[in-house]
């Protein structure tokens, strides 16, 4: 299978929105009056973001989840994207489900493949999304002020058990495991929680390297501080239901230090972390409910600089959660 034929097979759709898609030099997109463009790229490297015999659905599905989070984030509904595709062979058995799983998320958030670029090499699998927000109503990192709640969606740490588990550095039980992968391999991007939050929340990232290093870059462009409770951050670790204390009730073992390394600097949970004034309580909980997330409030922003942890009784914990770094000092 040539270049052309490949990605006419695997990567060529009518175009719904689109004013021109994939087969020229460049695609065009019709951009609505009174919106601006959102942008965001994310790439995947094999062996750094994923296992090389990761199941290609599974893997196809990520690499949109990914920058449709960062359009989450920035309360941007997603319109179309582009996939730069280095590929070590043309391997239908590969392309089919990779592709299917790429298009299954595209065509749930409407979200249309537009163009890219196809090249033989070791597989890495880069993707540009493009989104639209109303003029002024993005969020954005700079806006947390101090005395604003600090919530987090869904569940977070169980990405990083899963990649742990597979590592074979804890032992996990056969259902934990694979509920936690299922986060880990199949993320889900809050998309509809970061539109409803849009005139809410003062402040939001998504949550791709960890909670406290995503919540340290919101506190950094907003010039403020923090504290953040790791007795309530925990609860958010989905696998604890499943399995507590250093030998849970059915096979699987961590700590709670583990969980905690976990929930605050695992990374890959592409959840939102979010700030709101504490008057918007009720309209952040309609907004979450609204959408069917869950939202959990676990800190409050400050004037003192510095992320600041404590524990259920108020005392101090010390921060010993490094979020993940590429290029680590
Ligand atoms: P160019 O020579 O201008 O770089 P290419 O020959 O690389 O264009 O690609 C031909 C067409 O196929 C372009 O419209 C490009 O956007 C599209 N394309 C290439 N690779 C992919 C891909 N992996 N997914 C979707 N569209 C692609
Ligand atoms: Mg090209």
């Amino acid at each position: 299978m040539g270049e052309f034929e490949l990605i006419a097979q695997y990567f060529t759709r009518p175009t719904r929105r689109a004013v021109l898609g994939v087969g020229d030099d460049c695609a065009l997109l019709q951009m609505a009056p009174g919106m601006q463009l959102a942008i965001s790229t994310d790439m995947l490297v094999e062996n750094r973001h994923f296992f090389a015999n990761v199941d290609p659905h599974t893997l196809g599905h990520k690499a949109l989840a990914v920058n449709l989070s960062d359009l989450a984030a920035c309360g941007a509904r997603p319109l179309a994207f582009t996939l730069a595709l280095a590929l070590p062979r043309a391997d239908p058995a590969w392309l089919q489900p990779f592709s299917q799983g790429l298009l299954a998320l595209a065509d749930e958030h409407d979200c249309e493949l537009i163009g890219g670029d196809t090249t033989q090499g070791p597989l890495n699998i880069c993707v540009t999304v493009f989104g639209e927000v109303p003029v002024g109503q993005a969020l954005l990192r700079s806006g947390a002020r101090a005395g604003d709640d600090i919530y987090a969606s869904g569940t977070l740490g169980d990405a990083a058990l899963a990649l742990r588990a597979l590592q074979g550095t804890l032992a996990l039980a056969p259902q934990v495991l694979a509920s936690a992968r299922q986060r880990l391999e199949q993320p889900t991007p809050r998309v509809a929680l970061g539109l409803a939050l849009r005139g809410i929340a003062s402040a939001c990232a998504d949550i791709s390297d960890g909670l406290l290093g995503d919540l340290g870059h919101i506190l950094e462009r907003s010039g403020v501080g923090a504290t953040v409770n790791t007795s309530v951050a925990i609860t958010l670790l989905a696998a604890r239901a499943y399995a507590t204390g250093p030998h849970g009730s059915n096979g699987s073992s961590f700590s709670t230090e583990q969980a905690l390394q976990c929930v605050l600097a695992g990374g890959d949970d592409y959840e939102l972390v979010f700030t709101a004034p504490a008057a918007r309580r009720g309209a952040v909980e309609a907004a979450a409910q609204g959408c069917g997330a869950a939202v959990t409030r676990i800190g409050v922003i400050e004037t003192a600089a510095g992320l600041r942890l404590v524990n259920e009784r108020g005392e101090p914990v010390e921060n010993r959660f490094a979020s993940f770094n590429h290029f680590p000092a």
